[in-house]
């Protein structure tokens, strides 16, 4: 058994226009795309960043102004990774590919282990995706817990 890392956590407030990441495999882009055009509205209201190519799709079908980043294989979801550990990202959408193998498999593992790192909201799926962008939490201010990254580091020697 390993020995679990004495993390005390902290708080860490939310604006109510939360920053968004939108990532999609590509059998699932589709799904992406037909979920972000029925809550257009909705996403409309905070800040969205993506992995390249899904970026590009949703941003020429819906008008919606997005951020891409690299695509996914390329570095994409490290870069969003490191976002996520910045205090840059709120909320994950990402429609990962339950039946398909992708070269970037250790990457994908990282951004999920990243995000529950540091307690980010992630939806995997249309049914999940729901339930995050119909949340008050949504459209509101929230104190969300996370780790006391400078008290660990300053325990740590
Ligand atoms: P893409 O990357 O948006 O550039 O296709 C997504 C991914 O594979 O993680």
């Amino acid at each position: 058994m390993h020995k679990k890392l004495d993390m005390k956590s902290t708080t860490r407030t939310v604006s109510p226009h939360k920053q968004v990441a939108l990532v999609a495999h590509d059998h699932c882009k589709s799904e992406l795309l037909r979920w972000v055009k029925e809550h257009r509205d909705a996403l409309a209201h905070h800040q969205l960043f993506a992995t390249g190519t899904t970026g590009n799709i949703l941003s020429r079908e819906t008008g919606l102004s997005i951020t891409s980043l690299m695509s996914g294989p390329m570095g994409g979801d490290q870069q969003l990774g490191a976002m996520i550990c910045e205090k840059k990202i709120d909320v994950l959408v990402f429609f990962w590919d339950p039946l398909s193998a992708v070269p970037h498999d250790p990457d994908v593992k990282a951004l999920l282990r990243i995000a529950a790192v540091w307690n980010i909201p992630v939806a995997i799926n249309r049914a999940s995706a729901n339930y995050l962008i119909t949340s008050p939490m949504m459209t509101h201010e929230i104190d969300i817990e996370v780790p006391d990254y400078d008290k660990y580091l300053s325990e740590r020697l």
